[in-house]
């Protein structure tokens, strides 16, 4: 199979873009932070590179430091935000492995004890709950 390469018409790169809107926690240089819209459970947050690549497997590797040191802040943000016990960090690669949206990109997902995740690119959330949502991690973040 021939080498799948990067399609900047992918709609996290149109958010990055500015072209479609998020609801943003964070942004710097390296990277953007908004909410999952379809959440497998409170305070699902994509932590999103802004270099280009499809997933992992075609990352610079100079990204994935600095990517995984946000991916930690977020995680330790979502924890405190939603007092929750436990965080799920992932991410997929390729359409084989539940990838969907072929922009590099990690899941942060708190977890509750005897909560199981909802289905991936389930249903979609009402912006009201994810504007309020992205301001607790925000704040998490700031404390
Ligand atoms: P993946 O399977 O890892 O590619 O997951 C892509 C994720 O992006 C899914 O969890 C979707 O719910 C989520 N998603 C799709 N479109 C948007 C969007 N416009 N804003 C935020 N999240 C999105």
């Amino acid at each position: 199979m021939a080498e799948a390469i990067y399609d900047s018409s992918n709609i996290f790169a149109k958010i990055l873009r500015g072209e479609i809107p998020s609801h943003r926690v964070y942004e710097d240089d390296a990277v953007i932070v908004f909410m999952d819209v379809m959440p497998q459970g409170q305070g699902h947050t994509l932590v999103v590179p802004k270099a280009p690549s499809r997933n992992l497997l075609d990352a610079d590797p100079a990204v994935l430091g600095p990517l995984f040191v946000h991916v930690q802040k977020v995680a330790r943000a979502v924890k405190k935000a939603f007092d929750a016990d436990g965080v799920t960090v992932v991410q997929f690669n390729e359409p084989a492995s539940g990838q969907t949206v072929f922009h590099l990109h990690v899941h942060v997902i708190p977890r509750f004890d005897g909560i199981p995740l909802k289905p991936h690119s389930g249903q979609m959330e009402k912006p009201e709950v994810l504007a309020e949502n992205a301001g607790k991690i925000r704040m998490a973040l700031a404390s």
